[in-house]
């Protein structure tokens, strides 16, 4: 099989915890390069601002990996959303951690007391 069009994922294999998981462009499927074991991504699912802010809250600091593992993301999506909510100012990273800013806080605050019908 060629290696064209694959490139490594963040991923690490849940069989054997190897990091070498390569990403198939075409199927987007991710595939571990040391035990063959194919992680199949269904679709690619949409995250939302909120999720992101809950699970932030929840676990304090979180890297990419991390959230992606949480949410369930494409990196393109994640990705997405958290550039938008760093541009609204919701988020900051730093050393590659995502955190909730003062603003960030005070908006899942909001957003939470909607959820739950305040
Ligand atoms: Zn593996």
């Amino acid at each position: 099989m060629s290696r064209r069009g694959l490139r490594f994922s963040k991923t690490t294999c849940p069989i054997c915890g190897s990091k070498e998981v390569a990403r198939d462009d075409h199927k987007g499927d991710l595939l571990c390069t040391n035990c063959g074991h194919i992680i199949v991504r269904t679709e690619s699912k949409a995250v939302g601002k909120f999720d992101i802010a809950q699970h932030i809250k929840r676990n304090g600091k979180m890297n990419f990996p991390n959230l992606k593992e949480v949410t369930g993301a494409s990196d393109d999506k994640l990705y997405g959303v958290l550039r938008s909510m760093e541009e609204m100012g919701l988020l900051i990273e730093m050393g590659g951690l995502w955190s909730l800013t003062k603003k960030g806080n005070r908006w899942y605050r909001q957003r939470q007391g909607q959820e739950w019908g305040y």
